[in-house]
């Protein structure tokens, strides 16, 4: 392995390393050519374990190109864009863990029918529910929680690539980087436990709502201590690609970035839209209804 540098942009505020050889001249997450170099800051966090790459270049390039032709409701000219200035990036991620405690209640909801029979001798059957309130206590222990510590990539933006197989961890070593880009862990390891500390409470929230009895259910509060929180720095394999399109003069060209999940091929972004092809399409179906309507009034 060659010597590493170090470029930072300028626009996005992502650093990271890549061999000497293989220096970017623009960003491989926002594609601007805003990069400058500089000597690696051997205070940064380093990886503790690293998921390879499984998905190859061709995969990822296949796969966010059917992406980007079904975004039905993007302007054409997005869907017509060119998609081709993919990188491979090891993005930094913390694996968070944590022994969760959760007390909880909710109000539970019965069904049951009623038959009433009126004065003219005609049976009617209705629902009703029955309310009655629950509570309880949870307990798991959380350990596949993965938050970014990237400055590039967004938590929203790798939640929605995920999940990574967490049984593919490999110890981090140099040598597994090589030929690839690595982004530095450059958000604070505070920032990111916050992040991870909310994300866990909210998969704590869901795992109750899914369990609870009952044919209805509402007004669940939640209430959940963390211990022993537990955060290592890791690096996960994700295909980016910043795709260029010019939809309108006003807009100018317009920069949209698509992620590969590097061990998975799951593909997500957020497609730009297009206001007449969703106006056209509600005035349409909007259309439809009333004609049906009339249709049947008019019968
Ligand atoms: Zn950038």
């Amino acid at each position: 392995m060659s010597a590493l540098i170090e470029f930072a942009c300028g626009s996005c505020g992502s650093t990271c390393q890549v061999e000497a050889h293989l220096k970017a001249t623009a960003c491989p997450y926002c594609a601007s050519p805003a990069v400058i170099e500089r000597p690696p800051d051997p205070s940064r966090p380093q990886p503790l374990f690293v998921i390879a790459f499984v998905v190859v270049e061709s995969a990822a390039l296949a796969a966010a190109r059917r992406w980007v032709k079904r975004a039905w409701f993007a302007p054409e000219a997005f869907r017509a864009a060119e998609v081709a200035a993919i990188r491979g990036v090891y993005v930094p991620a913390y694996l968070f863990s944590a022994a969760a405690d959760a007390e909880y209640s909710a109000e539970i909801g019965e069904n049951y029918t009623v038959t009433t029979t009126d004065s003219k001798g005609r049976t009617k059957t209705r629902t009703e529910t029955e309310w009655s309130t629950l509570y309880g206590k949870y307990s798991a222990y959380i350990s596949d929680v993965l938050v970014t510590a990237s400055r590039g990539i967004h938590n929203d933006e790798l939640e929605a690539v995920e999940p990574f197989d967490l049984r593919a961890l490999h110890r981090y070593s140099p040598r597994l980087l090589s030929g690839w880009i690595a982004e530095e862990a450059s958000r604070a390891a505070e920032e990111c436990q916050r992040l991870a500390v909310d994300e866990s409470i909210a998969v704590v929230q869901r795992r109750i709502a899914a369990m609870l009895p009952g044919d209805k259910q509402r007004g669940l509060q939640v209430s959940t201590s963390l211990r022993g929180p537990h955060q290592q720095l890791m690096l996960l394999p994700v295909w980016v690609l910043p795709v260029r399109f010019t939809s309108s003069k006003k807009k100018g060209e317009q920069v949209v970035r698509l992620l590969v999940n590097g061990q998975t091929g799951k593909v997500a972004g957020a497609p730009p839209r297009s206001w007449p092809k969703i106006i056209g399409l509600t005035v349409l179906l909007l259309g439809l209804m009333l004609g049906g309507y009339f249709l049947i009034a008019h019968r």
